[in-house]
């Protein structure tokens, strides 16, 4: 029984270093994407600018809890900016009701938010940010309604609705 599992362990570690070299570029891809502009602040400039809620959806890619957000709910016109860096992020024209829970949009405004694979629950996930200040917003899913057929999941915590 332990041979099994020893042998079994021996099997996975070269697995888990191959996975690991095929994704850190990835990652220093996406950390470098969070000097943009001058919105490389630290920990602690971040804390001073955000309330500990928003700070751990944007900094530690947090998520809130589904249907917490009034945002949700939010069916005015007008546009969703970065909770982070006030970057424009979505317009309300592509705001849908997933039934998810979180504030649920089929489209961002071009170049505003960039993405990369995540290994949070396991299967790979594509996890979104804003292009500014690197702010984590969400995921993206391939499921949404036409055009685009995609669902940009969001957490109603990293955004700051500004009605028109
Ligand atoms: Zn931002």
């Amino acid at each position: 029984m332990n041979q099994f599992l020893t042998r079994r362990f021996f099997i996975l570690i070269p697995i888990m270093s191959f996975l690991k070299k095929i994704f850190k570029p990835m990652q220093v891809l996406a950390s470098s994407l969070n000097s943009k502009e001058g919105w490389n602040l630290s920990k602690e400039e971040w804390k001073s600018r955000l309330s500990p809620e928003s700070y751990y959806i944007l900094r530690e890619e947090g998520t809130e809890r589904a249907f917490s957000s009034q945002l949700n709910n939010e069916k005015r016109k007008g546009v969703f900016h970065c909770a982070g860096c006030d970057l424009p992020l979505f317009l309300s024209d592509k705001k849908y009701d997933s039934g998810t829970g979180w504030p649920s949009f089929w489209d961002s405004i071009q170049g505003s938010v960039e993405t990369k694979v995540d290994f949070k629950l396991i299967v790979p996930r594509t996890e979104y940010h804003c292009s500014r200040c690197g702010g984590h917003q969400g995921h993206v899913f391939n499921d949404g309604p036409a055009p685009t057929g995609k669902r940009y999941c969001n957490n109603g915590l990293a955004l700051r609705f500004n009605p028109d």
